[in-house]
């Protein structure tokens, strides 16, 4: 498959309009800007690029709060621009001393769009979590560059908007998430984004671990805390989708995320729990076949597959010993205990603004329960009480999502405060 979008508008594929190639051979290495740098995501990706010093340099990071590890990050890659908060910026001048000298250091949420937008880096690794990246990663979008996703929340929030982006500025859509990889490397080298049915896709396969409540009961649940939540089985990832993993809604919005990058209905995208973690998803063809993608649970595996697509780099992963893994186990996701599965599906049924009102409430819910305001299965009624409050509207345009997010985080807000019988956080 092609990269979403660089079919679509072949007089302007990303490469062309950058005059960058991609494969090693080509001449100076590609400038890259991470943004998120300090994430999981973040941090993998460096390490893969780190490994390619002929391929990759760095042009930007952004590290939001976590101004140590930004301050290692800068003195080992040597940006061109930093991006901070506001109340990290003498922070991050006084740990990085002279070195201060050799990069820009700029902070906020425009300053995070003007670096995303900057020419002089032709591929952006959107690793920031939340709504927080849906500017800076549109942004990128609408240059035209290289768009290494995994910001899921962004194509949830403003599906159709992001994905119009792509094809009209012919930018090079990549997934990052290990579930959208592998269905991309599945996919026919020609797949363009509503080919399903042409291409003979019967449907897609996304697989879960299940998280760390795989057999938990119901009982039990209402009495998980942060900490057991971000105990992943297999993956380590930022705390917010630990939680998403924990209560499946990290797999309600790669529902979604799958439906808008690959131009699916809901009804064809499948979750299937899988708790080795060892396949990462498939996709069933008309004939019967099942094409799948495996590897270890190691995100370097997606990241080096898009920075090098479509070459193929090394990782630094660990290879996979199948003899090791031994047995594969699938079983269908439990829709009691995890609701929030199809509470994601009737957002992205329900369209327009539904989804990007879903992720707000969601991550409210989230928030309310790491700071232990609520308990974990309070996170499904609170998304489901302000979706039942919310009147669906189309989506013309960024404002419009970005004031359906606004509403409904005061939403949630309010029907956390409700559940945890204090004051809205
Ligand atoms: P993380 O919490 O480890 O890192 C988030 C990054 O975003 C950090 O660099 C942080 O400084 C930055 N950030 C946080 N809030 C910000 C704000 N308001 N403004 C600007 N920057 C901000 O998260 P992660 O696990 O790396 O996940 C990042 C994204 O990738 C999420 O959307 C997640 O769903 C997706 N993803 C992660 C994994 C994984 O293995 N970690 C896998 C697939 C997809
Ligand atoms: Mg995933």
């Amino acid at each position: 498959m092609r990269p979403v979008g660089e079919s679509m508008n072949p007089a302007t594929p990303v490469e062309a309009a950058s005059g960058q190639g991609v494969d090693a051979g080509s001449g100076a290495p590609d400038a890259v800007t991470v943004l998120g740098a300090t994430g999981s995501i973040g941090v993998s990706t460096l390490d893969v690029v780190a490994r390619h010093p002929e391929r990759f340099r760095v042009h930007g990071l952004s590290g939001h709060r976590n101004v140590e590890l930004l301050a290692e990050q800068v003195r080992r890659f040597q940006p061109a621009r930093v991006v901070v908060e506001a109340d990290c910026v003498d922070r991050l001048v006084q740990l990085l001393g002279a070195a201060a000298q050799r990069c820009s250091i700029d902070s906020g949420p425009a300053a995070l769009v003007d670096l995303a937008a900057d020419s002089a880096a032709q591929t952006v690794v959107a690793g920031i979590v939340g709504a927080a990246g849906l500017e800076p990663t549109l942004a990128a979008v609408r240059r035209g560059k290289r768009v290494l996703l995994a910001n899921k929340e962004a194509l949830v929030m403003a599906g159709s908007l992001f994905m119009d982006a792509v094809v009209d500025h012919g930018a090079c859509l990549l997934p990052l998430d290990s579930e959208h990889n592998a269905i991309f490397q599945c996919l026919p080298a020609q797949y363009r984004p509503g080919d399903g049915a042409a291409a003979g896709v019967r449907k897609v396969v996304l697989t879960a671990s299940g998280g760390p409540f795989r057999d938990t009961v119901l009982d039990d649940l209402r009495r998980v805390g942060p900490d057991q939540a971000c105990a992943h089985p297999n993956w380590s990832m930022g705390r917010k989708i630990s939680v998403d993993s924990a209560t499946l809604m990290n797999k309600g919005l790669e529902r979604i995320e799958a439906c808008w990058l690959f131009g699916l209905p809901s009804d064809k995208v499948e979750v299937v729990v899988h708790p080795q973690s060892v396949i990462h998803s498939l996709v069933e063809y008309a004939d019967g076949s099942m094409l799948a993608q495996l590897g270890s649970p190691d995100m370097r595996i997606p990241i080096a597959h898009a920075l090098g697509y479509p070459a193929r780099i090394c990782s630094g992963a660990e290879t996979l010993d199948l003899l090791r893994v031994g047995r594969l186990d699938f079983e269908p996701p439990d829709m009691d205990r995890f609701p929030c599965l199809a509470l994601a599906r009737q957002a992205f049924d329900a369209g327009g603004d539904a989804p990007a009102v879903l992720n707000a409430a969601n991550e409210i819910a989230v928030q309310a329960f790491l700071d232990g305001r609520v308990g974990f299965m309070a996170i499904a009624d609170i998304v489901r009480g302000v979706m039942e409050q919310w009147s669906v509207a189309a989506v013309k345009n960024l404002d419009d999502v970005l004031a359906a997010d606004a509403h409904a985080r005061q939403l949630g807000q309010q029907v956390t405060a409700s559940l945890s019988g204090g004051q809205a956080g």
